[in-house]
């Protein structure tokens, strides 16, 4: 049972609302809509407690205070800013967070600028953070810090002398050690996290990973427990935990049959009948293996030419970063190959393979776009989790979608059941899964869809927050059962080529 007597703190890179400018001249908010917040709505209020984060203006006023004291009173919690400057934002989140810990953290240390004034901006924001929580804190509180931006949060309010119990969630991946190595930061960064009582990962993966960097880089740790406590001399213990994070579930399947996004569905299928409509979602994001999915789209077109003016696929990129170079190079590739592979095979008459759509969609419209696909075409290089993956299958009411899933993404591990999964850098891996998923019979879809309906509806995101809370108080993990893990397997592969082959 979660101890209800401490009030949670939640504390993550941005408050949970978008402040923008009000016809009065003052700031109005909306509240943010995401499932980490819908989640943790209830447990704030029920515990009482407090959100800090950037309220995502620089140099924050009178104005942002008033507005955070309004939007306070209707969630029913509070919400503690934390001020950043416009130069605090340049190093700490789109320098460190954004330039070294994000591509790093997703295996590609080529893309990484380690600049060491970024580190020295991230060490400082962090200290702001712990200064905030520090102000805002009670001493039996219970504190739970979110995601890559945090990772010093701990070992900060340590040195100021701060007991409560800290926990921590990575919600990207943890790298290989191998890549790992490459940080020049590594052994603070390591001994900084390891100061908070618990961390949790994604997917066995992140855990493994992490062991592995804790047993080569910190020789005096003592690793128990089945791997999941680490021990330092003169330190608390550290639990380590795995908690893939979910969807509302129920929220999204509610929608997906609304009469709203019913119809919107059905107008979306009337522009585009007999035709399999495959669906990718996903931020700007070098990341989501976006080029390398339309070149195995193309692929599929070419090697299968029945597919042409059968298959339609609506691209929706929702912008991201496109302050930092490596992010417009890659619209500009994304661009360039929607532009050469609707230039290769449009056919006068009207069938377009790619509709791109280049900006964010609000969450009717995505789940219409949702519901309307056949297939989703998920294949992030590498991703903590991806939320899409589980959103589509949610919202696929009519239980008969098919979902091609990259292994790398952290979803792999819960889906491996009920999805294709493919290589993302294997171009004619996923052009045959392309193929695959557009002739499967409906009986297959059926069996597949239900199993991964199931899932992401049994391990919905009020599960993942319980049981990380629960964890949280447990500190032991026994009782916790590992969720699944996902290693290729060779006779698995054999078959599917056996079979991509077979005609
Ligand atoms: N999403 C959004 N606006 C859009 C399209 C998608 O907010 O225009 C949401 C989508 O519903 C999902 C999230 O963005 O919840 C993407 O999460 P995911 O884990 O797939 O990837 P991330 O962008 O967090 O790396």
């Amino acid at each position: 049972m979660i101890d209800q007597a401490r009030r949670l703190v939640v504390v993550s890179n941005r408050l949970p609302l978008v402040l923008s400018p009000g016809a009065d001249g003052g700031l109005v908010s909306k509240p943010g809509s995401g499932g980490l917040v819908t989640a943790l709505l209830p447990v704030l209020r029920d515990r009482g407690g407090v959100w800090v984060g950037w309220p995502g203006i620089a140099d924050h006023t009178a104005e942002v205070e008033a507005a955070l004291d309004r939007s306070a009173k209707k969630a029913g919690y509070r919400l503690a800013p934390v001020a950043l400057s416009a130069e605090d934002q340049a190093g700490f989140y789109h320098g460190f967070s954004n330039e070294v810990l994000w591509p790093l953290f997703h295996d590609l240390q080529s893309l990484c600028n380690f600049d060491p004034s970024y580190w020295r901006s991230y060490c400082e924001v962090n200290h702001h953070y712990a200064q905030v929580v520090l102000a805002e804190a009670r001493p039996d509180d219970f504190i739970w810090a979110h995601d890559y931006q945090l990772l010093l949060l701990a070992a900060e309010l340590r040195r100021a002398g701060f007991t409560a119990p800290l926990a921590f969630f990575l919600h990207i991946p943890f790298p290989p050690l191998d890549i790992y190595l490459k940080l020049p930061w590594r052994f603070t960064l390591l001994r900084a996290l390891l100061e908070y009582d618990l961390i949790g990962f994604q997917t066995l993966r992140d855990h493994r990973n992490f062991i592995q960097c804790v047993r080569a880089l910190m020789p005096d740790a003592h690793i128990t427990h089945r791997t999941r406590r680490v021990d330092l001399p003169d330190r608390r213990g550290v639990s380590i935990g795995v908690f893939p994070i979910g969807i509302d579930a129920a929220a999204f399947q509610r929608q997906a049959r609304s009469a709203g996004v019913t119809a919107a569905a059905n107008a979306l299928r009337a522009e585009l009948p007999q035709r399999e409509v495959i669906l990718g979602v996903d931020r700007l994001d070098y990341t989501k293996g976006i080029p390398l999915r339309l070149e195995a789209f193309r692929l599929a077109l070419r090697q299968y030419p029945e597919l042409q003016e059968h298959v339609t696929l609506i691209q929706v990129v929702v912008p991201s970063r496109d302050d930092i170079p490596q992010y417009r190079n890659l619209k500009t590739r994304i661009e360039q190959l929607v532009g050469e592979i609707n230039g290769e095979f449009t056919r006068p008459g009207g069938w377009v393979p790619i509709h791109y759509v280049y900006r964010s969609v609000d969450r009717l419209d995505l789940i219409a776009y949702y519901r309307a696909a056949q297939i989703a075409l998920v294949s992030p290089l590498k991703d903590g989790m991806n939320l899409v993956a589980k959103e589509f299958c949610a919202c696929s009411v009519h239980g008969d979608g098919v979902l091609i899933l990259s292994e790398f993404a952290g979803a792999a591990a819960q889906m491996q059941n009920g999805a294709l999964l493919v290589n993302p850098y294997d171009i004619e891996g996923m052009a045959n899964a392309i193929h695959q998923a557009c002739t499967m019979p409906h009986a297959e879809r059926q069996a597949r869809m239900k199993r991964l309906r199931q899932g992401v509806s049994r391990q919905d995101v009020f599960r993942w927050v319980n049981t990380f809370l629960e964890a949280a108080i447990a500190r032991d993990l026994d009782a916790f059962p590992l969720p699944p893990d996902y290693v290729p397997s060779a006779e698995a592969e054999q078959a599917y080529w056996d079979t991509a082959f077979a005609e």
